[in-house]
């Protein structure tokens, strides 16, 4: 089965609403070509629905990069994933490591709000991956295993049709240090025997895993070249159209 390359750039809590928006119509403008891929931008919560208006009819999807998992009600500070349906993205990123080590995040929120992306008809982008101490005691197999077994838990094979899953090893990220082939490779033919045992081998095929942790121009060719890498999620590298655009066109030289 092929699957359509995804490369998602996560702004995190970078640029105001005109800063994202000149960002986006940039990236926009030089994605024009770019057919054998998915691009996706997650600027914030408040520049959604102005990156999703300027990017309009291009080839640029846009994403949230978190959501909450009840419909509505008194939760002051949160955004449900209607709302965020209704601002045009169509991905949410759940569960990065940023909000399970800053914001609290379980396996259990994860998974409650996966169940509201998948209600909603947002693509959920599921981010799993272990600590520098975890791998170091050779966890990192366990601790996969709990984040997708337990935040993917009570699902059924059409629940996670748009499923994305990114690898992005805590210690990656943000750092400059990036994962060895090797240890991509490991972890994503890991990931995709996980998925065929707990569910069944289409949805291991046709689920797109991501890598992320430190992806540049320089390393994106190597690590996008790995049979089981379906593309990457990118933090520091998406904030410039320039930059990300290169790591985009990996397969171009
Ligand atoms: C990320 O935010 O998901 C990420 C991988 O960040 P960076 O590319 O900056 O390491």
């Amino acid at each position: 089965m092929s699957r359509t390359p995804l490369i998602a750039g996560n702004w995190k809590m970078y640029k105001t609403g005109p800063q994202a928006v000149e960002t986006a119509k940039e990236l926009a403008a030089l994605c024009s070509d770019v057919q054998d891929k998915e691009v996706m931008i997650a600027p914030t919560y408040l520049s959604l629905p102005l990156v999703s208006q300027a990017v309009k009819g291009s080839r640029l999807y846009v994403g949230a990069q978190n959501l909450y998992f009840e419909k509505e009600g008194a939760y002051t500070g949160e955004v449900s994933a209607d709302m965020i349906k209704a601002a045009g993205a169509e991905y949410a990123i759940i569960g990065h490591s940023e909000r399970r080590q800053f914001f609290s995040e379980t396996d259990e929120s994860v998974s409650k709000k996966i169940n509201a992306a998948v209600q909603t008809g947002l693509k959920p982008v599921m981010c799993i991956g272990e600590t520098l101490e975890e791998r170091e005691a050779k966890k990192t197999f366990l601790v996969l295993d709990k984040q997708v077994s337990d935040g993917l838990k009570g699902f059924g094979l059409d629940d996670l049709k748009d499923l994305v899953l990114a690898y992005e090893p805590v210690w990656a990220i943000g750092t400059g240090k990036t994962a060895s082939v090797e240890q991509v490779e490991e972890v994503h033919q890991y990931l995709r025997s996980l998925l065929e045992k707990l569910f069944e081998s289409k949805l291991a095929n046709q689920t797109r895993i991501l890598y992320g942790g430190s992806v540049k121009p320089e390393n994106a060719k190597d690590l996008m070249g790995i049979a089981d890498v379906d593309g990457a999620l990118v933090g520091g590298a998406s904030l410039d159209a320039g930059s990300f655009i290169n790591i985009i066109n990996y397969n171009a030289v």
